[in-house]
């Protein structure tokens, strides 16, 4: 189906919805990483992301949380109720990895002794900096009590998700949410995917996620697909 492109993010197109209140979410097969510098057409991403963030949707909402998602298109597109994105990206580290480990020396893998959010600019041009609650308020990013909801259903959905992937012999060690205003409400948006959550084996230590694209370690949609797979099996 052809639908009108509103805006093409590095995964994602945003396309006009049937009415003023919904648009079209076309998940693509393009992976980026480091701001866009890699870029690689990968077959069938878009489709294994689309599935593995619909049956995380599902199990979200049936717990309670709030979301943008209306309905499945097809295998790579879905309708989504319109939201004024806020340009706070959070993301919740349940273990050391990543930038995390790069910025502060933490060895990856490395227990943690409580859990972290943190809040960053969704800003390619300024490369995502970290942002703190006070920063945010003063640029009008977003208000003290808008900040407050993100945290606390950042950590709601930590809690589900933590549970669900267990169940999968997966660990979940950080993931990175996004939100949007609509009706009054504060909705979780974007995907859930390999994309933006760092997966790895419970058992092997083995990663299932996007750092396999990051750090050319190959089989990238293997990892994908074994996500996939384990969530389908715990469904049936
Ligand atoms: N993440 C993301 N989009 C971003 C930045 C981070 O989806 O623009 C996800 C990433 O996949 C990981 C978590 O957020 O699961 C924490 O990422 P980190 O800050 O460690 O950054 P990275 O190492 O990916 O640069």
């Amino acid at each position: 189906m052809d639908y009108k492109v509103i805006y093409e993010g590095k995964s994602k197109l945003v396309c006009e919805g049937p009415d003023d209140k919904s648009y079209v979410m076309v998940f693509k097969d393009t992976a980026t990483a480091g701001n866009g510098a890699k870029k690689e057409e990968l077959n069938g991403k878009g489709v294994l992301n689309r599935r593995i963030s619909g049956l995380i949707y599902d199990y979200l909402m049936k717990n309670g949380i709030e979301t943008h998602l209306l309905e499945t298109i097809d295998d790579n597109t879905v309708l989504v109720k319109k939201a004024e994105i806020l340009q706070v990206e959070v993301i919740v580290r349940n273990v050391a990895a990543g930038s995390f480990s790069k910025k502060y020396g933490v060895e990856e893998g490395a227990a943690l002794h409580n859990r972290v959010v943190e809040f960053c600019y969704k800003s390619d041009e300024l490369g995502d900096p970290m942002m703190n609650d006070s920063q945010i308020t003063a640029v009008g990013l977003a208000t003290q009590e808008e900040l407050d909801t993100l945290r606390r259903e950042a950590l709601r959905i930590d809690d589900l998700l933590i549970a669900y992937f267990e169940k999968l012999g997966i660990r979940l060690i950080d993931f990175k949410l996004e939100f949007g205003r609509a009706d009054g409400k504060i909705l979780l948006c974007d995907e859930i995917s390999p994309d933006s959550c760092r997966l790895w084996d419970s058992k092997t230590n083995a990663k299932m996620d996007k750092d396999r694209f990051r750090r050319e370690m190959g089989q990238v949609l293997e990892g994908y697909a074994d996500v996939l797979s384990r969530m389908e099996a715990e469904k049936n």
